[in-house]
């Protein structure tokens, strides 16, 4: 605040009643700020009223920018279409939703702009055209800002609006809700995963719009969720004139993001994985039903996002060994799965740990992805996945 104020800025904390909104020429609002009525007003004033993602493109547009959105996914795929670009030479800035803000690529020289875009960033972009734009999936998720399923993933497919037919959109092959959401702009459609334009067929993802091939082998991240990130990684990079080689490169390279459905270790012929950052039904669903082990005992809870956890009682059916539930969420869960799979209830990560190691049997996984966000017992998912991590190594330890 300082910096700003030298700068010519005030700051004006406390409430947005203390704005000097009658004198506003823009306004940018921050992607965790959700709408409020005063927005509204000074928009039906004539002023504009922007994203931070729209105030940072404007500022290093035309650069060419390859955006990601998506409601599970996307830190994955952006970083791994990042890496494929760094691969290929370009001088290139990864970020938006992942980490450092696109303002933050204000004032250098880049070849190319890779941004993970959340719903929140993807609200009042109007000139926001990335040359590609991949939506991922859309399932539920953030339910609390926005009115109901359709206006979440209108949000996400915002970023395909200003497309035009020299763009490209990628979407998953026979996914309808992307698809539809793509139809919005102008561009021209690829479609990844199972029976798309990039899918993987046999022992290999191919992209047969370049005839190119890329073993599975060389895949270095767990789950059939994750081949269908590295086969929109491999659309988004080739269409943004990525060589064939910098992508087989990076991804063989690439070893996952930490707390996505990471391996973190072994004990009694049990694997165990840390998927901290399943906070929603769609993560836990893919991250379970991923896994190569064919049962496991799953770890899920938190605070509750309200969704519907018919699909992961699903989940549990066909791959569930037990369930341990812990957190706020932990009655609406066990209640939605009772009946299906043993299910125990949990005090802390240290006791779910325990009880999922009793629970499975050698050649199961112990899975963590709580389908739920960590704000009840921790500061974030990623203190989460460390309480989970601790835990395990304190098991190996002792079998040890
Ligand atoms: P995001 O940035 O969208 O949250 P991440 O790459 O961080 O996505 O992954 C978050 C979680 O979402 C993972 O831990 C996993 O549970 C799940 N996940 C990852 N990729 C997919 C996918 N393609 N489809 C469904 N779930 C996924």
């Amino acid at each position: 605040a300082v910096a700003l104020e030298g700068r010519g800025a005030s700051l004006v904390a406390g409430g947005y009643a203390a704005a000097p909104w009658a004198s506003a020429q823009l306004v940018v609002v921050s992607p965790g700020v959700a709408p409020f009525a005063e927005l509204d007003r000074v928009a039906a004033r004539g002023v504009e009223v922007i994203s931070e993602l729209e105030l940072g493109y404007r500022s290093v547009a035309p650069t060419l920018t390859v955006a990601i959105g998506g409601t599970n996914g996307k830190s994955t795929t952006t970083s791994l279409v990042a890496a494929m670009c760094e691969r290929a030479g370009f001088a290139t800035f990864a970020g938006g939703n992942l980490g450092t803000p696109l303002c933050e690529a204000i004032g250098k020289r880049w070849d190319r702009l890779v941004l993970e875009v959340s719903s929140y960033q993807a609200e009042r972009i109007p000139t926001f055209a990335p040359r590609v734009a991949a939506l991922l999936n859309v399932t539920d998720d953030h339910l609390d800002r926005y009115s109901g399923f359709a206006a979440y993933a209108a949000a996400k497919g915002n970023m395909f609006v200003q497309q035009t037919d020299e763009d490209v959109a990628v979407v998953p092959f026979g996914d309808v809700v992307c698809a539809r959401e793509a139809a919005r702009g102008s561009a021209r459609v690829v479609t990844f995963g199972v029976g798309g334009d990039v899918g993987p067929s046999g022992d290999s993802i191919v992209d047969r719009m370049r005839g190119a091939r890329f073993p599975l082998a060389s895949l270095r991240i767990a789950g059939a969720h994750n081949v269908a990130n590295a086969c929109a990684a491999i659309a988004c990079a080739a269409e943004a004139s990525v060589p064939e080689s910098a992508i087989a490169e990076a991804l063989a390279a690439f070893e996952g993001l930490a707390h996505r459905t990471a391996l973190v270790g072994e004990v009694a012929g049990v694997r165990y994985y840390d998927d901290s950052k399943g906070t929603n039904v769609g993560a836990a669903v893919a991250a379970l039903t991923g896994l190569d082990e064919a049962r496991a005992v799953l770890i899920a809870g938190g605070r509750d996002k309200l969704g519907d956890y018919a699909p992961l009682v699903s989940a549990l059916r066909a791959r569930g060994r037990a369930l341990v539930v812990l957190g706020e969420a932990a009655p609406r869960i066990e209640a939605a799965a009772r009946g299906v799979v043993e299910t125990s209830r949990a005090s802390s990560m240290a006791d779910a740990v325990r009880r999922a190691h009793a629970l499975a049997l050698p050649g199961d996984a112990v899975l963590l992805s709580p389908a739920c966000s960590s704000f009840d017992m921790f500061r974030d998912y990623k203190q989460r996945g460390e309480a989970f991590v601790a835990e395990v190594r304190a098991l190996t330890a002792e079998a040890t």
